[in-house]
């Protein structure tokens, strides 16, 4: 835990503090550190309360699915994960867009348009939002991302394609494990030479997964409905089923 503290000592460092993750300058200056932290938020960050072990579970989940989707092609912003919470990464220029991939039609998609709960997309639906506050994260299309100047049509195109490409890899490594990916939120961003690689994080603050059995859910989605208290062993139960003794070994659990 020491490079942890040091680093969270070094306010003068700090790039960009989000909702649950501050971003920290690298010693490289192509770099940057990632501290996931334990604030959960819901409702625009109307609601914040700190769930004890979040972010060192976040962080342990996220950097197997991201070394899972390298290994499958998809570039992302890990390095390596220096310990639990603590991340080193690409430091990358965000897009200011929320893609949403679905796999089976629950939460805001039901409340706007009239798709029956729980019905599958076959294909998946692909959403994008505008990542912004202020406006609370209007649906965007083409035309609408593109007189904003977050990105061309060919940006668009390339998200849409990685989008569905995370999605496979993502499907079948959580069927494998009994788990079924509802939905999730991805972001990205440019590196210095103009590619689009995937950023942020993954992890059950961004996704909906139920259990393919019972279909309890084993993600934030607990926090929205203020089941507050089921939300850290929910979070592990994905965490036991994902992470092998070799990962735990690598990475010092
Ligand atoms: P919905 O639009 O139904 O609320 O969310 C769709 C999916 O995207 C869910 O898996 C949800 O967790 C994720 N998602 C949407 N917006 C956000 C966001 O602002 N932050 C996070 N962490 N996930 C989001």
């Amino acid at each position: 835990m020491i490079l942890k503290t040091m680093i969270k000592m070094d306010s003068k460092n700090l790039l960009y503090e989000g909702k649950a993750k501050s971003v920290f300058q690298g010693e490289n200056p192509d770099e940057v550190i990632i501290d996931f932290r334990d604030d959960m938020t819901a409702g625009d960050g109307a609601r914040k309360e700190s769930m004890g072990q979040k972010g060192y579970i976040n962080s342990v989940i996220c950097a197997k699915i991201f070394e899972t989707l390298e290994a499958e092609g998809v570039k992302t912003q890990l390095i390596e994960l220096c310990e639990p919470c603590v991340m080193k990464a690409k430091k990358l220029d965000m897009i200011p867009i929320e893609v949403i991939v679905r796999n089976i039609a629950t939460g805001s998609i039901i409340r706007k348009f009239p798709f029956e709960d729980k019905a599958p997309f076959n294909p998946p639906l692909i959403q994008m939002d505008f990542k912004d506050d202020e406006f609370h994260d209007p649906m965007l299309n083409d035309a609408i991302a593109i007189a904003l100047k977050i990105a061309s049509k060919e940006d668009l195109d390339t998200l849409r394609e990685l989008a569905l490409k995370v999605n496979d890899v993502m499907s079948r490594m959580f069927k494998d494990i009994g788990i079924i990916l509802v939905d999730f939120k991805i972001e990205f961003g440019k590196d210095k030479d103009g590619n689009i690689i995937l950023g942020d994080e993954i992890s059950p603050d961004s996704c909906r997964l139920w259990d393919a059995e019972t279909l309890d859910m084993l993600d934030k989605e607990l926090f929205r409905q203020g089941k507050d208290d089921e939300v850290i062993d929910a979070y592990e139960e994905v965490f036991n089923r994902l992470l092998t003794e070799e990962d735990k070994k690598k990475w010092g659990i």
